[in-house]
Formats: structure tokens, sequence, C-alpha cells
């Protein structure tokens, strides 16, 4: 893409996950490093960022947040064209928005062209786990949980908590070295 003479290309990125699991939380910490309780959507469509120069080519990231149309299942797949990867968030304490995951990845898989160089036949994912300050009322089992994410041979992080702002880079670093590395 060039705009105004600006070389680089673009990386977008979508966040997916039910209803109430954080997605414009951990990504309102993620860019703002802002955090308030109860507030729900991020009032963005998306957030653009630079990421940097790798191997010669400047990268600019795209994070889609899908405010609210995971309620009802009503993502179309225009939404999912054209992106290179996924955030997939669970909610620590809520036991279906883990069980509910396997339906986003198939989600996934039929919106987004299956990349043959990828082992697991996914584009790139990284799952997250969020909420985990909630320590007393934690339902999803971190092994279950783990192993329910390496089976698929796709990188997860147990404890995240956009409240205390714990795990929160780490996951979007991770996905978009996946994304770049992939090409
Ligand atoms: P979304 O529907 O997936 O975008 O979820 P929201 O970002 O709107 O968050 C849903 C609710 O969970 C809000 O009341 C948030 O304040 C709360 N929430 C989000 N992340 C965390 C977290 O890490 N810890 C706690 N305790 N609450 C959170």
């Amino acid at each position: 893409t060039t705009i105004n003479g600006d070389d680089y290309e673009l990386i977008k990125v979508l966040i997916l996950g039910d209803y109430h699991v954080g997605k414009g939380s951990v990504l309102r910490r993620y860019h703002y490093d802002e955090f308030e309780l109860g507030v729900s959507a991020i009032g963005v469509d998306f957030i653009k960022r630079d990421y940097g120069i790798v191997d010669g080519k400047n990268y600019k990231i795209q994070i889609w947040d899908v405010n609210g149309c995971e309620r009802f299942r009503t993502i179309t797949s225009s939404y999912y064209r054209g992106s290179h990867g996924f955030l997939l968030l669970y909610d620590v304490t809520n036991q279906e928005s883990f069980n509910n995951l396997q339906f986003w990845i198939n989600e996934i898989k039929k919106n987004s062209p299956i990349s043959s160089s990828s082992s697991n036949g996914l584009p790139p994912i990284v799952i997250i786990g969020n909420k985990c300050d909630l320590i007393n009322d934690i339902k999803v089992d971190h092994i279950k949980s783990k192993q329910f994410c390496d089976s698929l041979s796709i990188n997860s992080f147990q404890n995240v908590s956009a409240k205390d702002s714990i795990n929160i880079n780490e996951p979007f670093e991770i996905l978009f070295k996946q994304i770049i590395e992939k090409g």
C-alpha cells in the first residue's frame, strides 16, 4: 500500500471471542494503556499503529474489534476479508466462553483462506485467557486449556488481565511475528 509516498505493508488483525470476554478492554489496554471496569465497546472500529521495519519492509498493524456483533454471531465474511491473523479471547471465569473457542476457530477456517504453509492448516492465531485477576472466580482449568491450544499448535496465554495489565503485549507481539514470518 502506498499513501502519500509512504510505502508500507498493512497487517490486519481481528480480535474475536464471545461477548463480554474483554476484547475491547484488551485492545484498549494494549493501545492506550487504559482500563475502566464496566466500560464496554472501545468506541472505534479499529486502531492502527506502526509496527516498524522488518527485513527492509515497513509494517503497519490494523487491529479490528467486532464492537458487539459477536453477541448475535452476525459477523459477516466481509469483516474477515484481508485479515492476516486473529487474537482469540476467552474469559477464564466463564467456561462457556472457552468451550466456544472451537466455534470461533471454525469461523476463522470458514472465512479465511487456509495457508498451505501452516502445519496446522490455520492462519496465525493466538489464544488469550483474559480476566486472570479474578482469581477466586476462575472456572477454566489452565492445564486443559493449554492442552487444547497445544493440540491445535496455537500459541496461547492462559493468564492475561486487561485490568491488571498482565501479559498484554506478548500475545500481540507473538501474533505479529508469526504473521510477518509467514510472509
Ligand atoms: P467485549 O465484549 O469482549 O469487548 O468485552 P469488554 O471489553 O466490554 O469487557 C466486558 C466486561 O469485562 C467489562 O465490564 C470489563 O470492564 C470487564 N473486563 C474486561 N477485561 C477484564 C479483566 O482483565 N479483568 C476484569 N476483572 N474485568 C475485565
